[in-house]
């Protein structure tokens, strides 16, 4: 039988007193990172963890949910889990089944939809050209600027492809998605995107592509069932963080809120998604298309492509990007690394408290490094753990 979390109000009704013992770890945030490391340490290590989060559901980014219409959707976006680590993915293997599922996305540029990234086909409906695989890097050497050293996301592309596939596909898509010019930006965000000279229109070419067989909230169901975790939703930390017992914190939530930003607001940036139901099978013919150069969205997604449910109605999400709002993507430039260190800092100084997650380092993960953090986290404390003497455990609810 499945455990069903547990609401804010359970606290005050019955597990609470099986629980007065204290709990060994506290794990602030039921996303990837919390949900891992509580399996981990509950299945493998047989520790007794408390899960808190404080939405209504567990899963964090990567929860769905069957909409008022029955299709399964993804609320914070579309999530597609991709990876080349077998370690992470015969880890998740053992709580859900996989659906093959391989990502495509087409850019609207032009009045034509066309393969992102970059291919030979995209090239060639682009410009109206009948270029081969060889003739295309041709094609590519021929237009790109010569770039003494790539530093900006303008950089990584006006070197590789040239101004004009620059200025149709990514300059506008990157100004909408951070607000900033790429010029202002980290060479990290648009080295995401490769560019092919083959024919190849997948969006990411790693080893294992699946999609959870029945959703990413079922399979988190699955990590979270054992006696020894309890789930906390509709919860903040710090509620609750000073009167039940616990040993030690694993934190996977915003770094500079754990420190009441004291050295200032880390800058994130937002999305606003607005999810709509058509009366039709098919909205559109794939994934996800994106729209680089109208429109205030960025991109509209479509989740059946992606779940693979068979309905006669289906479910679209549009992303506005917001300067407000939830944290969703860490701002790539260096004088936000610079304030992240400082705070970096004070992580090393909080010896109760272990950081792990995108939101606790400040890193653009996926899903997948996302989980081998925490695998990776899991044997760190592990190994503390052995080492751990009766006098460090009674230093109860610290930080
Ligand atoms: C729009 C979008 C699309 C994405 N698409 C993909 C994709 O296609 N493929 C992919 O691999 N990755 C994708 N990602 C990345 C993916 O969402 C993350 O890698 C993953 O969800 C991170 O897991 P996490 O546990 O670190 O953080 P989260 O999932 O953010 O979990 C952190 C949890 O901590 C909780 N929390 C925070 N503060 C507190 C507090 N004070 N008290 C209690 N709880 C708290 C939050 O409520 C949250 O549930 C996407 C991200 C976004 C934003």
């Amino acid at each position: 039988m499945m455990q069903a979390p547990l609401e804010a109000n359970d606290m005050q009704t019955g597990w609470l007193d099986s629980a007065t013992a204290g709990f060994d770890y506290l794990i602030v945030g039921a996303g990837f990172a919390g949900s891992v490391l509580a399996e981990r340490l509950a299945r493998d290590a047989g520790k007794r963890v408390l899960v808190v989060d404080r939405r209504p559901h567990i899963g964090g980014n990567a929860y769905d949910r069957y909409d008022d219409a029955g299709v399964l959707i993804h609320p914070y976006g579309p999530h597609i889990f991709h990876t080349n680590s077998r370690d992470v993915f015969d880890y998740l293997s053992r709580f859900t089944a996989w659906r093959p599922y391989q990502h495509r996305v087409l850019a609207s540029v032009d009045g034509q939809l066309l393969p992102i990234p970059i291919n030979v086909d995209t090239v060639n409906r682009l410009y109206g050209l009948n270029l081969t695989a060889f003739q295309v890097e041709e094609f590519f050497a021929s237009v790109a600027e010569p770039v003494e050293k790539v530093k900006t996301s303008e950089d990584v592309v006006v070197s590789k492809v040239g101004r004009d596939l620059y200025n149709k596909f990514f300059r506008g898509y990157t100004r909408k998605q951070w607000g900033l010019d790429p010029s202002e930006l980290d060479a990290s965000v648009t080295a995401r995107v490769p560019t092919r000279t083959n024919r190849d229109d997948r969006y990411f070419a790693d080893t294992y592509q699946a999609m959870p067989m029945h959703g990413y909230t079922r399979m988190f169901e699955a990590m979270l069932d054992h006696p020894n975790i309890k789930v906390m939703l509709n919860t903040d930390y710090r509620e609750i963080q000073d009167f039940i017992p616990w040993q030690h914190m694993i934190y996977t939530g915003p770094v500079d809120a754990f420190f009441d930003y004291r050295y200032g607001k880390l800058p994130y940036r937002s999305l606003e998604f607005v999810h709509e139901t058509h009366a039709t099978e098919q909205f559109q013919a794939v994934g996800t298309v994106n729209y680089p150069n109208d429109y205030a969205y960025t991109r509209i997604s479509e989740f059946k492509h992606i779940t693979g449910q068979t309905h006669a109605q289906t479910s679209v999400v549009y992303e506005y990007p917001r300067a407000e709002g939830d944290p969703y993507y860490p701002v790539p430039r260096p004088e936000n690394a610079e304030l992240y260190r400082r705070y970096a800092q004070d992580v090393q100084n909080t010896p109760n408290v272990t950081f792990v997650g995108r939101l606790a380092t400040y890193r653009y993960y996926n899903m997948d490094q996302v989980v081998a953090q925490a695998l990776a986290t899991y044997q760190k404390l592990l190994g503390g753990a052995a080492a751990e003497t009766a006098d460090t455990r009674s230093e109860v609810g610290s930080r």
